[in-house]
Order: structure tokens, then sequence, then C-alpha cells
């Protein structure tokens, strides 16, 4: 077993001790090269890569994987991965579903997303406030080639470690109250290298990590 795989095993146990339900993973693949993705793919139950440039999605794409999209999406940018991504985590605005909808019908597809959630109210972060979460999926649900599956959430950056349950309690209390609506909702992502198991702790069922799996970027 490589080195990576072995990690991918030692954070499946971890997560193991920690959860309430089943928990997905999603490998981030930013800066990783393909033969390491496959490698993860190929070898554990790692569900996915998860891209979060445009330009690199492309470039790296490889049908022996699955993959999701993970970072913030330009709606002109949309045409370029709608055929090839199982799940966008990032939906954070009404012409971006709308441009999702309309590239997914195209396509021929009903395309699986994500709202993805600013949960310490950041400025310089895009995402869905909490409170405005309800009326926007709303909204989400209403479209016909796009289907509702969930919730995104990052912790606020520079958040203490002890702090991090604090704001994915609140995101899962959101999810939650989806779920009990929609009952297609069967994600929450959310946890990322540093802070999955306290996620996990909270109710997460995906997590998308790096560096725990990879190790620290070059
Ligand atoms: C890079 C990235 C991750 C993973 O970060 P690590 O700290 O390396 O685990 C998760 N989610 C998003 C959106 C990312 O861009």
């Amino acid at each position: 077993m490589s080195i990576i795989t072995n990690n991918v095993y030692a954070i499946i146990d971890r997560i193991e001790k920690a959860r309430k339900g089943g928990v997905e993973i999603i490998a981030a693949t930013k800066t990783r090269s393909i033969a390491e993705i496959l490698d993860i793919i190929q070898n554990t139950p790692v569900s996915a890569a998860g891209e979060n440039r445009v330009q690199e999605f492309i470039s790296k794409y490889d049908e022996r994987a699955q993959w999701d999209f993970i970072g913030q999406l330009q709606t002109n940018k949309v045409k370029y991965i709608i055929d090839k991504v199982r799940l966008i985590h990032s939906v954070d605005r009404l012409s971006l579903l709308e441009t999702i909808d309309k590239e997914a019908a195209k396509s021929n597809k009903v395309q699986d997303i994500l709202l993805e959630t600013n949960t310490g109210r950041e400025a310089s972060k895009g995402g869905l406030y909490l409170e405005d979460v309800a009326a926007f999926a709303e909204k989400a649900v209403a479209f016909p080639n796009v289907r509702l599956l969930g919730l995104m959430a990052v912790a606020p950056i520079n958040c203490q470690e002890n702090q991090a349950q604090r704001y994915f309690d609140r995101a899962y209390a959101e999810y939650a109250a989806l779920k009990a609506r929609y009952p297609q909702v069967k994600y929450l992502s959310m946890g990322m290298s540093n802070d999955y198991l306290r996620a996990v702790e909270s109710g997460a069922n995906l997590v998308r990590l790096g560096r725990a799996i990879f190790g620290e970027r070059k």
C-alpha cells in the first residue's frame, strides 16, 4: 500500500470512532496529479475527486473517477464541467442556479447540487448566510434540472479549533431543517483536514480532505 492509501485507511478509522452515521470521503485534489488521484479512487473507498478550479478540473478529468466541484464557480464556466461533474458543492446565488439548470437541461441531465453556506458571515467568502438558506432552497427545488441534496459548510478562517464546533452545530441544525422539508436531502459536506473529526461529530456525512490524504502541498 502506498503512503496515501494508508492515509485514507487511517482517516476511515478515526471517522468510525467519531461518527454518528455513514460518512463519505471526497479527496480534495487541487495540485495533485492524476496518478495520485486514481491511486486512491481505485484502491480505497474514497468516492470522488473534488476539484476547486475549473481549469484544473478539465485538465485532470478522467472517466475512471467520479468528480465533484467544490470551489467557487463562475456562471460562464458551468458549461465546461456540467457533463462531467457528479455533485456541485458550492451553489450560493440565483444566477449560478439558473445557469446550472440551463446547462444541465442542454446535457439532458439533472444536476445534483449542495448549497454553500457562510457560517461565519465572512465578507471575504461566498456562501449563503444560514438564515437565508430556507428561502433559497425553496427557489432551488423549483428548477427542473437541478436536484438539491444538501448543504456545504466551512468553518471560518482563523477560527480556533474549539470554536469550529459551534459553527458546525449551526450548519447541522440548518441541514436537519432542510432534510425535514425535502426528503431527497442527504448530504452535509463539512470538514477538511484540520477539522473533519469535529465536523463528523456535529453530523457531517461528507468530508473533503486534501492534506490529510496526500500530505502537505508542495
Ligand atoms: C482544498 C480544499 C479542501 C481540503 O483542504 P485540506 O485542508 O487540504 O483538507 C476542502 N474543501 C475545499 C473547498 C477546498 O478548496
